[in-house]
C-alpha cells in the first residue's frame, strides 16, 4: 500500500476538497461525532486550500454577510469550524483512491487513509484565457462568474461581454442584461453550441449582439484601473476591431477535479461525478459527492455548502447502516 514514508491511518469518514462543500460536510460530520479527517489538498489543481472562493474578492451573495466577505475570510472562518468540531485537516492533496476495496482507501503522497465512507467535494476549476492584459484586468473587469460579479457597480449600464458559445454563456449574457447597457457575445465560429431555448432566448434578446467569429486578443484600461475595452479580431478576416466594454466574462466551461479518480466512479458525459438526482449517492456505495464536482449548473458557494451538508448526512445515514450489520453504534 506505499512506501515506508507512508502513514496509514483509519477513520469512519474521509473528505477530499477544502471548498465550502467539503467543509460545510465536515462541520456536519464532525458534529455528528465522525471524527473525519479532510485533505484540503495543497495547490491541487493550481487553487490555494479554500478552493474557487480564495482567488476572488468580495462575495457578496452568501447569506448571513451583509456587507459581504472576502471569500478568502469566508473559506478561513468555515476552516475554522470543520476544525473546531474536532475534524483533522491534513494540508495533501489526494492523488489516488481505492473504491474496490473495504475500507477504501484514499492516497496522497505521505498518508493513507482507511475510511469506511468517503465524501468527494474536489469542485471545479472554470476555464480561462490567456492574452495581453487579461492577468492585469482579472477581477478588475474581468471574471469567469456572472452570477458572483455582474451586479457590482463597475458594470452598471455599462457595455459588456461575453465569450462562449453554450449555455453558460446564453444564461450569463441573459443574466448581465439586467445590469449592463449592452451585452455582446464574443464567439469563435458562426454557430452555438447551446440548446436550442437557451439560444432563442438570447438571440431574441434586444440588449444582445453576437460577435461571430471572432477572439479577444486584448484587455486594456486605465493603468491600475479597471477594464475599458478590448481588442477583438475576426479569425476569418483576421481583422482586428476595439469594442469599448467595463466587463468581460469568461463562460467557456469548467474542469471538474476527476483525474485522481481514475474512473472509480461514474461520470457524466461532461466529467462531472454522477450522482443519484436529489442525493448525494455516487455510483459506489459509500462514496458519496458534493458541490461543483457533481454540480454543473447552479455553482455557487451557497449551493456547494448545501450538498455538503447533503452528503454529511447521507453518508452518517450509510454508517449507521452498515455500522448496524456489523453490530456496531454509532
Ligand atoms: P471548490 O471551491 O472548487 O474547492 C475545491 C477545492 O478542493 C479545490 O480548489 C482544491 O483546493 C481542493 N482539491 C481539489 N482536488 C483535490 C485533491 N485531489 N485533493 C485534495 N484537495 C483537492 N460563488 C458564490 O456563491 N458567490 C461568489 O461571489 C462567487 N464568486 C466566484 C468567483 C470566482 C472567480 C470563481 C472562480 C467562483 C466563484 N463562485 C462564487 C463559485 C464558487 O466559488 C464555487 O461554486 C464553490 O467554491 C464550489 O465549492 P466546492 O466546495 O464545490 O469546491
Ligand atoms: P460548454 O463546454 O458547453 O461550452 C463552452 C463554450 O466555450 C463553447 O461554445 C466553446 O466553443 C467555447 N470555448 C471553449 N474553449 C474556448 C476557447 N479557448 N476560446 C474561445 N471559446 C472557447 O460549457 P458550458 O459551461 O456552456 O456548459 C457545460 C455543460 O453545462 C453543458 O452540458 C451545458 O448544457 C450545461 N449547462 C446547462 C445550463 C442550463 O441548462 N441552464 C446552464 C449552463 C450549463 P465551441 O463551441 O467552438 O467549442
Amino acid at each position: 500500500m506505499g512506501d515506508a514514508t507512508t502513514k496509514t491511518r483509519r477513520a469512519r469518514l474521509c473528505i477530499i476538497g477544502s471548498g465550502p462543500a467539503a467543509h460545510t460536510a465536515a462541520i456536519y460530520a464532525a458534529r455528528a461525532e465522525l471524527k473525519p479527517i479532510l485533505f484540503e489538498g495543497w495547490m491541487a489543481n493550481d487553487i490555494a486550500a479554500g478552493g474557487q472562493l480564495t482567488t476572488t474578492t468580495d462575495v457578496e451573495n452568501f447569506p448571513g454577510f451583509p456587507q459581504g466577505v472576502m471569500g478568502y475570510e469566508l473559506m478561513d472562518r468555515c476552516r475554522e469550524q470543520s476544525v473546531r468540531f474536532g475534524t483533522e485537516i491534513l494540508s495533501e492533496t489526494v492523488t489516488s483512491v481505492d473504491f474496490s476495496v473495504r475500507p477504501f482507501l484514499v492516497l496522497s503522497s505521505s498518508t493513507a487513509v482507511e475510511a469506511d465512507a468517503v465524501v468527494v467535494a474536489t469542485g471545479a476549476v472554470a476555464r480561462r484565457l490567456h492574452f495581453l492584459g487579461s492577468e492585469e484586468y482579472w477581477n478588475r473587469g474581468i471574471s469567469a462568474c456572472a452570477v458572483c460579479d455582474g451586479a457590482a457597480p463597475i458594470f452598471r449600464n455599462r457595455p459588456i461581454a461575453v465569450i462562449g458559445g453554450g449555455d453558460s454563456a446564453m444564461e450569463e449574457a441573459n443574466f448581465l442584461t439586467k445590469y449592463g447597457s449592452k451585452v455582446y457575445i464574443i464567439h469563435r465560429r458562426d454557430s452555438f453550441r447551446a440548446s436550442k431555448i437557451m439560444q432563442a432566448r438570447a438571440l431574441g434578446n434586444p440588449k444582445i449582439e453576437v460577435v461571430w467569429n471572432s477572439e479577444v486578443v486584448e484587455a486594456y484600461g486605465e493603468a491600475q484601473g479597471s477594464l475599458a475595452g478590448v481588442k477583438v479580431k475576426n479569425v476569418v478576416t483576421g481583422q482586428v476591431s476595439d469594442l469599448n466594454v467595463s466587463g468581460l466574462f469568461f463562460a467557456i466551461g469548467h474542469e471538474p477535479a476527476t483525474k485522481f479518480l481514475s474512473g472509480q466512479l461514474e461520470l457524466d458525459s461532461d466529467g462531472y461525478v454522477a450522482t443519484k438526482p436529489g442525493t448525494t449517492l455516487t455510483s459506489v456505495k459509500g462514496v458519496f459527492a458534493a458541490g461543483d464536482v457533481q454540480d454543473k449548473k447552479y455553482r455557487q458557494a451557497i449551493t456547494a455548502a448545501g450538498s455538503g451538508c447533503m452528503a454529511a448526512l447521507d453518508a452518517e445515514h450509510y454508517l449507521q447502516e452498515i455500522g448496524a450489520q456489523e453490530g456496531k453504534t454509532d
